[in-house]
């Protein structure tokens, strides 16, 4: 049975004082509770450690937001996976259309850091998804089949059934502008029938593919109530513990 997941992505806010705060105050939240999905944070690179160490890690996962896509070596300001790994995170997000966008990385940059996170334990939350001009053109679909393709599909089914894929409409992002439950429902049902016939049913049926953009506590239950969306990749409802638990309780 494929996971239920509701991932936080913080980007580039909050610093450690802050970031520590909002980091307790969830992992207060969730104290005592039960929750239907998996709880992941993605923080920047700094507070990780401190995340990883002020919360219950079986309750709240520790996401960084990228790795390098070298080892390690001469490579001034980067961060590996190794040390992600290290500071007792469990995941990274890949591929995030910002990163894409404004840090230009290609395919085969993100197949390198994907490599990397899994070498190192990590579970690789890949972001997928068109820009507004694609989907008015009517190759959403072609677009997304080829980003999975030429980052993922070297992969063996065995190393492929270790990653999350959120499928993030880049119109979507932080713009206040959703997919509609209809619009994600048959992205992600194209999705998961791509991975079926690369891998088969199976390590498509079990692979967790969550819907991020201007997801919020209005429209998450609606999103997630459709059968092939598995949980959502959260911005700037991530923020605010009042705004991110209503839809961590979503499902
Ligand atoms: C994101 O950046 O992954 C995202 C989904 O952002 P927002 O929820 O703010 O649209």
């Amino acid at each position: 049975m494929r996971k239920k997941i509701v991932a936080g992505n913080w980007k580039m806010n909050k610093n450690l004082q802050e970031g520590l705060a909002l980091a307790q105050e969830l992992d207060a939240a969730l104290k005592g509770k039960t929750v239907n999905c998996d709880v992941v944070i993605g923080t920047p690179f700094i507070h990780l450690t401190s995340v990883v160490n002020a919360v219950d890690t079986t309750k709240i996962g520790v996401a960084a937001q990228n790795c390098a896509d070298k080892a390690s070596g001469a490579y001034t300001g980067e961060v590996s996976a190794e040390m992600v790994a290290s500071t007792g995170a469990k995941y990274v997000i890949l591929g995030h259309s910002e990163r894409r966008a404004y840090y230009h990385e290609t395919a085969e940059i993100l197949k390198e850091k994907v490599l990397l996170a899994l070498k190192n334990n990590l579970t690789p939350i890949f972001c997928i998804g068109e820009v507004l001009e694609e989907r008015e053109a009517g190759r959403h679909f072609e677009v997304v089949k080829s980003q999975i393709e030429e980052s993922l599909f070297d992969l063996s089914a065995e190393d492929f059934s270790k990653i999350v894929l959120a499928y993030e409409p880049v119109w979507a992002i932080g713009t206040g502008k959703t997919a509609t439950a209809e619009q994600a429902q048959e992205m992600h049902a194209f999705i998961r029938k791509t991975l079926a016939g690369k891998y088969g049913e199976e390590v498509a049926d079990n692979t967790s593919i969550l819907y991020g953009g201007s997801c919020n506590a209005s429209n998450a239950k609606e999103l997630f109530a459709n059968p092939d969306v598995d949980g959502g990749l959260i911005g700037g409802a991530s923020l605010g513990v009042d705004k991110f638990m209503p839809i961590v309780e979503a499902f």
